[in-house]
């Protein structure tokens, strides 16, 4: 079954945002074993929404479109393609209902295009929108399967994910598809793969499939099998090999962030953790506290970014910051004791500190994404403390270190 994506948006074309909905699709079609052949973009325009639309239907049995279902007058995705197809848009009363209560509940009136949003195209299954309005469709007419989906991604992805998804698996020939993920972290793409090459090289049957996104990496394996009893039975194997060769990076074998990981684990101790950040700004704390429940395990942090707040704050000796032959902010002594100053002011079972180059200019004659981890446990031990050598832009950096700090927690 060979696929299109077509994505609608003027702003895409004027290079405004980046067509990450076209990428999440790809990847999610290969996935489920359905090959993506073209990416098309076009604008909100409809003759040329319309040239777009023949020309996929002669060289794909999949179009998959995103953008264009919202209220506005550009948002014209579903009125091209029932002219296209000849076929009328009806009302999806359940959709309408939806949207009239959202207003209704707001004390605000709603504008006849809102209604708009609970078009479908006759004949069409509803993909419902969990996350907005604008209601998808998944349609078969003129020898096509036409799969309608809003832009946002916020919407897209449950869209697809929860309701497209399983429509097109049921429409593939074979076995139903099973997929296991496996999640790295303390580990960089490219070093992973190295170390699977003759793995990957050789998949067949699960497929292998290692992909690197916001500080982790993850891994897919796929089978085909009829029930997920026989897929874990190929499945497993190849777990079983790959952890022993990754298993002290391998957080977990489904869909979960370290960070809710790290959150579980500490849950299910009882302990707590605090934290000292310089160079992540606080963001150790953000994703940590993303996960609910996390008060329970989270006693607080303090974003220690200047010297004098390292220094009154959380106790770090003057010393080791400043003057002849100290070692510096930047330094393995400032992490060890910023991470124990953290535990024992906050009084938490785990103190965790962070301190390095974000970049993009050095800073105490030290490189750009030298960064160190320290942790001070519960054993009463001095402080751990690891050099990274991150690469990549500020906000890379920050994300990677914030990342390796949860990893640290998690060994
Ligand atoms: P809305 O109801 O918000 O108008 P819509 O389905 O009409 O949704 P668009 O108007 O085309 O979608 O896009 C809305 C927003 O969704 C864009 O401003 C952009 O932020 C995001 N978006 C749209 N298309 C894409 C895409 N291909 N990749 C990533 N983001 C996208
Ligand atoms: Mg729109």
């Amino acid at each position: 079954m060979k696929a299109e994506i077509i994505a609608v948006g003027t702003e895409l074309l004027m290079g405004q945002i980046a067509n990450t909905n076209a990428q999440y699709l790809s990847r999610e079609l290969a996935a489920i074993g359905i090959g993506v052949y073209y990416h098309t973009t076009v604008g909100d325009n409809p003759g040329r929404l319309k040239e777009a639309i023949a020309i996929a239907r002669e060289r794909a049995d999949v179009i998959v479109f995103t953008g264009g279902l919202g209220p506005t007058q550009d948002d014209l995705t579903k009125d091209v393609i029932a002219d296209v197809l000849g076929l009328r848009l009806v009302t999806h009363q359940p959709s309408l209902d939806k949207i009239e209560e959202l207003f209704r509940s707001r004390g605000v009136a709603m504008v006849e295009s809102n209604a708009r949003q609970a078009a479908l195209i006759e004949g069409g299954t509803p993909l419902p929108n969990d996350t907005g309005l604008a209601v998808g469709e998944l349609l078969e007419a003129g020898g096509c399967c036409f799969v309608i989906l809003p832009g946002p991604p916020k919407e897209m992805k449950p869209m697809f994910d929860r309701y497209a998804k399983p429509l097109l698996l049921a429409k593939l020939p074979g076995e139903p598809l099973h997929s296991r993920m496996l999640k790295f972290a303390g580990i960089g793409e490219s070093s992973l793969e190295h170390r699977l090459i003759d793995l990957i090289s050789a998949q067949r049957d699960p497929t292998i499939a290692p992909y690197a996104s916001e500080g982790e990496v993850t891994i897919r394996l796929t089978t085909r099998a009829a029930t997920p009893e026989l897929a874990a039975s190929k499945l497993d194997p190849v777990e079983a090999e790959i952890r022993s060769r990754l298993g002290e990076h391998l957080y977990a074998n489904r869909e979960a962030a370290i960070e809710e990981i790290v959150a579980e684990l500490l849950k299910t101790r009882g302990e707590t953790v605090a934290a000292a950040e310089s160079c992540t700004g606080g963001l150790f704390a953000s994703l940590l506290t993303d996960v609910p429940g996390s008060s329970a395990v989270f006693a607080g942090g303090v974003v220690c970014y200047t010297n004098a707040v390292k220094r009154e704050m959380l106790g770090v000796p003057g010393r080791l910051l400043e003057g002849d032959g100290a070692p510096g902010a930047v330094s393995r002594e400032t992490a060890a004791s910023l991470a124990a100053g953290v535990r024992e002011r906050l009084g938490s079972d785990w103190g965790v500190s962070v301190t390095g180059v974000a970049g993009p200019a050095e800073v105490e004659g030290k490189p750009v994404g030298l960064v160190y981890v320290g942790i001070a446990g519960p054993d009463g031990g001095g402080p751990e403390v690891w050099e990274l050598k991150l690469s990549g832009n500020r906000e890379t950096i920050k994300l990677r270190a914030a990342k390796s700090m949860l990893y640290r927690l998690w060994r």
